[in-house]
Order: structure tokens, then sequence, then C-alpha cells
């Protein structure tokens, strides 16, 4: 694992989607920032306009008012600073102040407007699937030319894979997104909850192997490729390895049934990703590997099924483990028995 900068995000805005405003008077931000700071932060990234959907426009003026004082007593302490801004002004002011870099939707910049870090923009794209398709490039991003800079924290996207409502109950998942970001190659994560991403990153190393069953399905076009494929997929994640393989069976589709045959399997895996960040890696996968969802258990090109993550149980309509219908579908109890038998 290469070594992350944490950057800490203080949002000094009363109307913030992410933290209902909480640090909106400078004072509490700069207090705020300390914490984040002492818990780790290398970076403090500081923004005086929400984004949320429906927020306030700011014209630089205001944001200034907002932001600087808090700019300046961090930078005055030596503490690493960047500022989140669209405005020319606000950024050219909060360079003066002696912020080190702006940090603008899609790229991070630096003193002399340089790209000091490449932003893929989660949560600025329309849909979930494209958020997926970005999660799926950051192995090339982070090949690329610039340093990579992932932001989940308490996004859209985060609600979507976890299935908790309130932005400011995503901090687990956001922390884990986060580190399974790094194993990727991002060379920075902006947070807003760093102890738990220091967390992550900090017993990385330590923890435990999971045991997890997978299972496959296609009804489309090269099912056997697809399936090999999906393994090949699954087998490149990091630190994840397929380590058992059902024989690939026919089965007539269950739910719909008209429509092409299956070709299912199930596969047992290893991994130390943990719970929120390998049901990301699995989602991504489907969409990479063209699935497109036309309606509810119609044909697909790829399925795959979470059906075990360890001993975890979790409970929401966007990720139950272990899975809920897997009882009922023999397209999935024969090749599972026949994986955990082996
Ligand atoms: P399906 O089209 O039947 O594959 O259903 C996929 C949807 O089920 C996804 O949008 C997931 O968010 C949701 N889901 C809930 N639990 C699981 C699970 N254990 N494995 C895969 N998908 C799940």
């Amino acid at each position: 694992m290469n070594d992350p900068l944490i950057m800490g995000i203080v949002n000094v805005t009363p109307d913030s989607f992410s933290d209902g405003g909480a640090f909106h008077t400078p004072d509490e931000a700069v207090s705020h920032a300390l914490r984040l700071v002492e818990a780790g932060a290398d970076i403090i990234d500081v923004g005086g306009e929400s984004t949320r959907p429906g927020y306030t426009p700011l014209d630089a003026d205001d944001e200034l008012l907002r932001i600087l004082a808090v700019v300046m007593a961090l930078t005055s302490r030596g503490i690493c600073v960047s500022v989140d801004t669209r405005h020319e002004e606000t950024a050219r002011v909060a360079l003066d102040a002696g912020a080190t870099y702006i940090n603008r939707i899609f790229h991070l910049y630096d003193a002399q407007g340089d790209i000091a870090a490449i932003d893929p923009g989660f949560g600025y794209v329309d849909t979930y699937e494209e958020d997926l398709a970005l999660w799926a490039s950051l192995d090339e991003l982070a090949r690329g030319e610039y340093p990579l800079m992932v932001g989940v924290s308490r996004k859209r996207f985060v609600g979507r894979i976890s299935g908790i409502a309130d932005p400011v109950d995503r901090d687990e998942a956001s922390a884990q997104l986060a580190l399974a970001a790094v194993l990727h190659g991002a060379s920075i994560v902006r947070v807003h909850n760093v102890v738990l991403t220091k967390h992550y990153l900090d017993t990385f190393a330590e923890s435990p192997n999971i045991i997890a069953y997978i299972a496959l399905g296609s009804n489309l076009g090269d099912r056997d490729g697809y399936l090999k494929r999906a393994v090949e997929h699954i087998n490149a994640l990091p630190a994840t390895s397929v380590v058992a393989q059902s024989r690939v069976i026919e089965t007539a589709a269950q739910y719909v049934t008209e429509q092409p045959d299956f070709l299912n399997a199930v596969i047992r895996v290893q991994t130390k990703l943990p719970l929120f960040a390998f049901f990301t890696e699995l989602q991504a996968i489907e969409v990479v590997m063209g699935r497109v969802k036309e309606y509810d258990k119609g044909p697909r090109t790829i399925d795959l099924d979470l059906l075990i993550y360890g001993d975890s149980t979790y409970t929401t309509p966007e990720l139950t483990v272990p899975h809920p219908l897997m009882h009922e579908r023999d397209f999935v109890m024969r090749p599972l028995e026949e994986v955990i038998l082996s």
C-alpha cells in the first residue's frame, strides 16, 4: 500500500449536505480542523460553498467572508490547507493567505495553477452506474501522470452502496471505500471522518482474511466467457483472491421465465477488503462488464450476488448479507454446496 495523504474536510457553510453546517462559524471550523489534524489529517480542505443539490450559490466576496479567517488561522499554524472553490478570486486570495492547494471539482491545483491531483469527481455524474464506472477506472487513473485524489466521503454513492440514508451515518462505509481507493493507488483521500479513515488505513496490514461466497450468472452473449472474465476481475481486486470454484451449471430462468437459460456458478473468495468496499467492487465489475438492467430479474451479461461475507449480517435493500433469496434459488444452492464441500 502506498503512503496516502488524508485530506480532512471542513465546510464553513450553514447548508452543507454532509454535516448540517455544524462548523459554520470560523471558530467552530478552526477547532474542528485542529481536531482533524490531531487525528492525522495531512491537509485540511476548507470550503465555503455547499454544492449539494439545490444549494445557494455564493459570490466570491461572501465566500471569502466565510473562509478567509479560517484559512489564515490554519496556515499561520503551519497546517497545509486546500481551498475548495469555483471562484478565481477566492482562489487567489486564499493562495495569498498561505493555502497550498485549490480544490476544484475534478482537479486539485497547486499555487502555480498546475494540476497537483486529479479527482475523478464522484457524485458529479448523473447515475450510480457512472459512479461505479469511475470506481472501476481507479487503477488506470492512478497509473496516470498525476497523483489521484478520491473523495466519496458521505456522498450519495456511499448512500447507494450501503443503503444508509443520512450522510452523517455513512462514515464507516466512507472509510472503507477510502481504504479501497488507496489500495487502487489513490495518493490522497478526501474524508470527513479522519479518525475512522486512519484506523482502516493503519490496521489494514493486520486485518483478517474474510471468506466470501459469490454467485455468478449470465444469460446473454458469450455466457461462459462472461463468467470466466468475472472470475478474473474478482481475482484481480486488491487484497482478494478466488480460492475455489464450483462447476458451471445451466439452468432455466427462475423468476421471469421467458428469457434465455442461465449459466451459473459459485466461487469462494478470500479478501481483506471490508464489506462495503468489497460490495462496491462487485457492483463495479457488473458495470464494466456491460451489465444493463432493462428490468428487474431480466436478462443480463453478468450478475454477481454476494451470498456470504464471513459471519457478517447486514440488511438494507441495497445490500443484504447473507443474501436473502439464496435459499429459494436452486441455481445458487447447488453450486454453493459443491464449493463449500470442496
Ligand atoms: P439483481 O438485479 O437481482 O441482481 O439485484 C441487484 C440489486 O440487489 C443491487 O442493486 C443490489 O444493491 C441489491 N442487493 C442487495 N443485497 C445484495 C447482495 N447480497 N448481492 C448483490 N446484490 C444485492
